[in-house]
């Protein structure tokens, strides 16, 4: 997804994936050139080392919606562009609403699934999704699926439940971007390196995912430079766990307890009790990202993220802390007895952008 740069640079993230050990890449034709880039190094990794290329494991997606013709027109051109006759797991890239839900599975989606497993196109079919818990569920549920890819991570723990029943039915887990959506961790702030020392924030996050089962992480490389910690977690003998030492797991404890410490009685416990809200609020997305921006100085990473609601369509969600009415319908609702309409306005004064300076008139 990352590495669209060039061919050049897609080329030499694949060679140091496969150096690191990395045998599943991930791609999707939504992400601009990169089918195209990684099917010209899949190539060449075919012509010069073709046992290696054999061992690869390639995943793509579809966006849902589409009509069986469109989608099989599409799963053509995304084997054509990777140069491969068989694409080891095809995702629906975004079942984030009911009707997404309902195209994989009783709509066309669902035949055109069928279709590229019978046609021997597709060996796996699976989902990538940002939607709400309770349709994630249901996808778990459908039977439909053999992987899915959710959003885990360590500063956003809330869909471990739903990985763990998915990898308790055999459902191979895949962690969507640890080290970008899980906090910009490949370039945490001093109050979040210092929590974590002597390890990096990014290896904690790593090692603590892959300590909760998870099948795989999606590592986001833009250089080969990015995926010299996987490299080095992974070790020369690449030997699976344990994940995390006495020394890593202390080291979370702290983390953990620092950022207790810092938010004390303010810190939302993500519990969603709160929920519904009126006017659509999404108290515990919101005061999630107020937990790390007070609690771990995520600033920039909760600015990036607030900034984005209702810019984003279904991937994201649809209203900030201002749509708060101070009705006050979620204050009885809140265990933990939270000022949530005062939270939530101190949430907008910390992360929302300043209007933008208009250039013209
Ligand atoms: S007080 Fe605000 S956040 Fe709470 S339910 Fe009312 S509108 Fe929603
Ligand atoms: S009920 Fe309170 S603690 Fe739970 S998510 Fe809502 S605001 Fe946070």
């Amino acid at each position: 997804m990352r590495a669209t740069g060039s061919a050049q640079q897609m080329a030499a993230v694949l060679t140091a994936a496969l150096e690191a050990g990395i045998w599943h890449i991930e791609t999707a034709p939504a992400y601009g050139p990169a089918e195209r880039f990684l099917g010209q190094a899949l190539r060449t990794l075919q012509q010069r080392h073709p046992q290696r290329h054999g061992q690869l494991v390639v995943t793509s997606k579809l966006l849902p919606g589409v009509s069986l013709e469109t989608g099989q027109r599409q799963l053509r051109e995304i084997l054509e562009r990777l140069g491969l006759e068989r694409l080891h797991n095809l995702a629906v890239h975004g079942l984030n609403r009911p009707e997404h839900l309902h195209w994989a599975t009783a709509g066309p989606g669902a035949e055109l699934l069928r279709w590229a497993q019978g046609e021997g196109l597709v060996g796996q079919v699976g989902f990538s999704s940002h939607g709400s818990t309770a349709l994630i569920e249901q996808a778990l549920a459908s039977g439909r699926f053999a992987f899915c890819s959710l959003h885990l991570h360590l500063f956003d723990p809330t869909r471990l439940p739903l990985a763990r029943a998915a990898l308790a039915q055999g459902i191979g887990v895949l962690a969507i971007s640890p080290a970008d959506k899980g906090g910009r961790l490949y370039d945490p702030p001093a109050m979040l390196q210092a929590d974590c020392a002597p390890f990096a924030p990014l290896e904690l996050a790593y090692r603590f995912l892959l300590d909760q089962g998870i099948s795989t992480l999606s590592l986001g490389a833009a250089q080969p430079s990015d995926l010299a910690l996987a490299a080095a977690i992974a070790g020369p003998s690449a030997a699976p766990g344990p994940w995390l030492n006495a020394a890593q797991r202390a080291a979370l404890e702290r983390l953990t307890g620092a950022g207790q410490g810092r938010l004390g009685a303010e810190r939302c416990g993500q519990c969603r009790a709160c929920l519904p809200c009126p006017n659509g609020v999404p108290i515990p997305e919101l005061l999630r990202l107020r937990n790390l921006a007070v609690g771990h100085g995520l600033q920039a990473f909760a600015e990036e993220r607030y900034n984005l609601i209702g810019r984003a369509g279904h991937w994201w969600e649809e209203h900030n802390a201002s749509a708060c009415g101070r009705c006050g319908d979620c204050l009885p609702r809140c265990p933990l007895q939270l000022p949530i309409p005062e939270l939530l306005a101190d949430t907008h004064r910390r992360l929302a952008a300043p209007p933008r300076r208009r250039l013209w008139g």
